[in-house]
């Protein structure tokens, strides 16, 4: 088919939206490593995960093999607010690069808490209601999960406490604000509100922060409040599931003109945006139907995937929650504090771990300021400022368009667009000042957080 007739944006009906969410770990041989539980190194049960996560979605965290669950009809008409996302052809970056690769790219930006989060945000608020709870309690890195779940909770009346990263909490103080409005209170991280919080403080005087302890904070605050449970916005098994909207949206959207991607490219922190957008090919790869090089972009500076260990490791840093088999930093790998902030985690979905180790995608690391010209690049010729996190994805999509101007391969490269980055403009300012340090860990930093990992036998 001619490139003429591709729109600039490829939109979708509201009829060709998903009713389903697919669920990629049903067409996998090898399937991940469950959830063990941390005293007896058993594989976590339902019933003890109840105390701590909504009952439906344990249901779906533990099933791997139903291929696919319905969108619950309430769910489904809140994505019809914001969604179908475009799909969008960036006519002008391939123009601006003058590569003869395609370049597409799937905009999750176009809400309020501008990312992709919400995705899954309003599926766990749905499946927590439905459970007759008060409310939630959940952690926030860079602010766009608190955001979602905070327009999530508001939606269906359900209070939300968020634990706040303390540098973002002090980066992003309008982040803040935007959770507040929604009705959600936030407390910065580590505090002193909780045992974890208090502990981690003793140990790590005047520390940032990082996703690990506020996760360790708001599991502690659910499992001592009655009413309430815990959910998190990455890395499980059951946000991957949420976030297939996002690759099947993409792959009807492709289907519609005949394109079949070369490359699909998305950052990577707890590894959602990526699971999801991947969802629908890596299940056509998974079953020999089609091939395709999907790449996971993480930072430098919080290298799991590149740098990490496959491993049993605890998903928080003050060790309360089950242990996940994945490519980790360690649980008590504090990164620098890097202005991707939705990237700062130290494990990576167990999903994503298991096909990465089977060699079914490749991952590579990039650096903060060249991730930040990219950024830029992006926003002055396709008009949308893109979150940090985002330009990772942008970034390496960038380079494997100008490898095809070397070769002079058409190849179709896909990316996602995860989010805006309206919020992150101190980060954009200590680019333009030239103030952005490109830390990266030694490898004598990371051996000490791999001694810490938890013994196995
Ligand atoms: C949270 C976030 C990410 C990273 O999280 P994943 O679970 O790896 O997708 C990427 N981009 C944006 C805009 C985010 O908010």
């Amino acid at each position: 088919m001619s490139t003429e007739k591709i729109p600039y944006k490829i939109y979708l009906e509201e009829s060709e939206m998903p009713k389903a969410w697919y669920n990629l770990r049903a067409d996998m041989k090898n399937k991940p490593a469950p959830l063990l539980n941390p005293a007896t190194h058993e594989p976590m049960k339902a019933e003890e995960l109840a105390g701590v996560f909504c009952e439906e979605l344990i249901k779906q965290e533990l099933d791997d093999t139903t291929p696919y669950f319905d969108i619950p009809e309430d769910i489904r008409n809140f994505y019809k607010m914001y969604r179908p996302s475009p799909l969008v052809r960036a006519y002008c970056l391939e123009e601006k690069l003058q590569t003869p690769a395609k370049i597409y790219y799937k905009f999750e930006g176009n809400n309020t808490s501008g990312s992709h989060k919400l995705n899954s945000a309003i599926a766990q608020a749905y499946y927590a209601k439905k459970q007759g709870l008060k409310g939630v309690t959940t952690e926030t890195g860079a602010g766009q999960w608190g955001t979602a779940l905070s327009m999530a909770c508001s939606y269906f009346g359900l209070d939300c406490k968020v634990y706040m990263v303390k540098v973002s909490y002090e980066q992003k103080p309008f982040r803040r604000e935007v959770m507040r409005t929604y009705g959600a209170s936030v407390t910065p991280s580590p505090s002193t509100e909780t045992q974890v919080g208090r502990k981690i403080l003793e140990e790590h005087p005047g520390t940032t922060g990082s996703l690990g302890c506020a996760i360790s904070e708001a599991v502690e605050k659910a499992t001592t409040t009655e009413g309430y449970r815990y959910v998190l916005g990455s890395v499980l098994n059951q946000v991957l599931l949420h976030q297939s909207v996002i690759g099947l949206e993409t792959k009807t959207a492709l289907d519609k003109y005949g394109i079949k991607p070369d490359i699909i490219i998305g950052c990577a922190g707890g590894g959602s945006n990526l699971g999801g957008l991947i969802a629908p090919f890596m299940g056509e790869k998974l079953r020999g139907e089609a091939d395709y090089r999907i790449i996971a972009v993480e930072p430098a500076s919080c290298p799991s995937f590149t740098r990490g260990k496959y491993a049993y490791d605890f998903c928080d840093t003050g060790m309360v929650c089950p242990l996940a088999k994945m490519y980790t930093l360690g649980s008590g790998f504090i990164p620098a504090p890097n202005h991707a902030g939705g990237l700062r985690y130290h494990g990576m979905s167990s999903t994503l771990s298991q096909l990465y180790a089977d060699g079914l995608m490749e991952a590579t690391s990039v650096p903060q300021t060249a991730v930040f010209e990219a950024a830029e690049q992006f926003a002055r010729v396709e008009g949308i400022l893109p979150a940090p996190e985002s330009a990772h994805a942008i970034k390496v999509a960038i380079d494997e368009a100008m490898r095809c101007k070397e070769t002079g391969e058409e190849k179709t490269i896909v990316f996602g667009l995860t989010g805006t980055g309206y919020f992150d403009m101190v980060a954009y300012e200590k680019f333009h000042d030239g103030k952005m340090e490109d830390y990266i860990p030694t490898d004598e930093e990371l051996q000490a957080s791999f001694d810490k990992l938890p013994k196995m036998d």
